[in-house]
């Protein structure tokens, strides 16, 4: 069983398994390369000048990878409970998780076809949005929500801190203590 399955791998995402990954926490990331982000051309994320949504996506996914996330091309098409978890199907298997994290961008269909509360977007575009709570948490037990699917402004650099705002969220409740990540300078 995988400590979490994260569900998309744009900013929101990928930026949450590379804080579990790198936290030693077993971590499967899910997506299907339909995201917005890919589209996207930056010239307003803190500490790139410019990047393309591609290299941004891809440089993201990678470093999820290198830090020890396993990375699946796979669509997500169900998630329920099972003891001590839950169970992820995609359109090529099953997985198990302790937890799972939403962040499928514009994308809510996922979210309200496995029973997620949702509420109306306040964004741009974005009509409808998973319900959660300010630590990420939805409705359903083990089942949280980042970045755009979670109501948060359609901007990377938001979507990307608030997928390792939860993923840091998720991390502290499974050690059961408050987690920080600081590395310090090499001399
Ligand atoms: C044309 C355009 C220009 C933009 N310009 C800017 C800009 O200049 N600056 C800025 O800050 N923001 C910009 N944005 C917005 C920015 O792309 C988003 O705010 C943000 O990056 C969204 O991140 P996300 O991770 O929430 O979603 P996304 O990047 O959309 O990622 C969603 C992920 O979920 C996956 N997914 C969804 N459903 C499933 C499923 N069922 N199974 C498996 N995987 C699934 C997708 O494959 C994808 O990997 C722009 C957006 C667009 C469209």
């Amino acid at each position: 069983m995988y400590d979490i399955i994260v569900i998309g791998a744009g900013p929101a995402g990928a930026s949450a398994a590379i804080f579990t990954a790198k936290a030693g926490k077993q971590t499967l990331l899910l997506e299907n390369n339909k995201g917005m982000t890919k589209r996207a051309w930056f010239e307003n994320y803190y500490g790139i000048t410019e990047i393309g949504g591609p290299d941004l996506v891809d440089t993201g996914k990678k470093q999820a990878v290198r830090l020890g996330a396993e990375l699946k091309e796979e669509t997500v098409t169900g998630v329920s409970p099972i003891e001590g978890g839950l169970s992820v199907v995609t359109d090529q298997g099953t997985y198990e998780a302790k937890h799972v994290l939403l962040a499928t961008g514009a994308l809510v269909d996922l979210a309200q076809h496995i029973g997620v509360a949702t509420k109306p977007g306040t964004e741009p575009r974005i009509k409808t949005v998973a319900d959660v709570d300010p630590a990420g948490r939805t409705n359903i037990p083990g089942v949280w929500a980042a970045g755009t699917v979670a109501g948060v402004s359609v901007h990377a650099v938001i979507t990307a801190g608030d997928g390792a705002k939860v993923a840091i969220n998720i991390i502290s409740e499974l050690n059961g203590e408050r987690y920080v990540d600081h590395d310090v300078l090499k001399a």
